[in-house]
């Protein structure tokens, strides 16, 4: 059998002309300009390969799944287990059942506050973040907080938007249960140094889970390396459709969890007086699940290996590099966030202008980038500003549309004087 992680580390030679033409959407004009999509960060672009994946999957191979004793059903059972496969390698977990497909990292996360936090944590128990987080991995602990009592503390960064590593490891004491980091921060592009992080909670003996949602899009990740017991990621950052997302768990987690939502296909047995659940993965996936929507994500999954993650991780970064020194030339412009290590995605805000008028502004031009606080604001607040433009990079990305970015941010400059 062909060892799709072994690819990744010899990838083919990088042709963005040639991924440009799987993403049918590229050819589009946006007020009679070439559309110059800057905003992957928030959904990325999908390939003519989950395009036709969908396609075939509704017109050829449609059915419910683990129900049916007729062919149909069986196939279409076959292509969601088999992309439960799929996720497993791509993130290097070591059991199939470790993958859990839920929704998005909203839902992934909200899982693990709902059923692993319920269970294990009580009154004055703490849960570390930082100050990076997503509202995603703010919001469920804070909700937690309410019904439990448990206490939030925040790992301070410092002013480029890395982590004080010092004071997130002062944070660390007996108390700590939880500590919920992301792997990449959407609003700045800072990587955590996960390996580190995870080895200084590890050490006093806390769960840890990552939010990846803004990771396995731009780097190879193996959460059996990382040695994390839950990672989350959703699967329309990575080329495949809304709606579908994984949480990773070690699998003696998750067969120590109680389930999340009740209903079919999540049960072992069910009588009026007594129900037992199913064993995990099953356990957390109640209901009629996305079943086309893991077909796709399979399908964006095998897109991607077939560039090679380090290949479009050198890529992306060439795309980082260009971007950063070319702005820096922009008069008036602020890059929020200089991490010693980045991923793909400047925020920045020009002076006197406010972000909403430079994302206007850069739509005329056909120029699609984000503006707003990235639903981090907490982190804008750190920076002192209410909101950032973020342009974000993909595999799709060129040189000359950094330019044109560069050339229509000037341009503004000069409109707004
Ligand atoms: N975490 C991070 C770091 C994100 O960037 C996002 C999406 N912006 C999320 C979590 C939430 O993802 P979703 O909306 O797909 O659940």
């Amino acid at each position: 059998m062909r060892d799709e992680r072994a690819d990744m580390s010899t990838p083919a030679p990088f042709d963005t002309a040639a991924i440009r033409k799987e993403f049918p959407i590229l050819e589009r004009e946006i007020r009679g300009k070439p559309l110059v999509y800057l905003d992957s960060a928030a959904s990325a672009q999908k390939p003519r390969a989950v395009l036709e994946a969908l396609q075939n999957f509704y017109q050829s191979a449609y059915a419910n799944i683990h129900r049916g004793v007729y062919q149909l059903s069986a196939e279409a059972t076959e292509l969601y287990e088999g992309g439960r496969d799929v996720v497993q390698k791509f993130i290097g977990a070591q059991d199939r059942r470790e993958i859990v497909f839920v929704r998005n990292a909203t839902e992934a996360i909200n899982l693990v506050a709902r059923t692993w936090a319920e269970e294990n944590l009580e009154a004055g128990d703490e849960i570390v973040i930082t100050a990076l987080e997503h509202h995603a991995n703010i919001v469920p602990w804070q909700m937690l907080a309410e019904r439990h009592g448990t206490v939030l503390r925040v790992a301070p960064i410092d002013e480029r938007g890395d982590v004080v590593l010092d004071a997130f490891e002062a944070l660390l004491n007996e108390r700590t249960k939880l500590v919920a980091l992301t792997h990449v921060s959407n609003a700045i592009g800072t990587v955590n140094p996960l390996e580190k992080m995870i080895a200084l909670a590890k050490a006093q003996g806390c769960c840890v889970l990552v939010d990846g949602a803004q990771a396995v899009p731009h780097r190879a990740v193996d959460v059996e390396a990382l040695g994390c017991d839950f990672y989350a990621f959703s699967g329309h950052k990575l080329f495949a459709p809304t709606g579908i997302g994984v949480l990773h768990g070690r699998l003696p987690l998750l067969e120590s969890m109680p389930p999340f939502m009740g209903g079919g296909d999540m049960i072992e047995s069910v009588s009026f007086e007594r129900t037992t659940y199913a064993a995990a993965p099953q356990r957390f996936e109640a209901g009629t699940p996305d079943i086309a929507g893991v077909v796709g994500l399979a399908a964006a999954i095998h897109f991607i290996e077939g560039i090679g993650m380090n290949a479009i991780e050198a890529w992306e970064q060439s795309l980082l590099e260009q971007a950063t020194a070319s702005l820096e030339d922009v008069a008036g412009l602020r890059l929020i966030g200089q991490a010693r290590e980045k991923a793909a995605v400047v925020s920045f805000v020009l002076d006197g202008i406010h972000a909403h008028d430079v994302g206007t502004a850069l739509d005329r031009s056909g120029i699609a980038v984000r503006v707003g606080h990235h639903c981090a604001q907490p982190l804008m607040d750190i920076f002192g500003v209410p909101a950032t433009v973020r342009a974000s990079f993909s595999l799709y990305n060129t040189p000359a549309e950094i330019d044109a970015l560069v050339a229509a941010l000037n341009e503004t400059r000069e409109i707004f004087g």
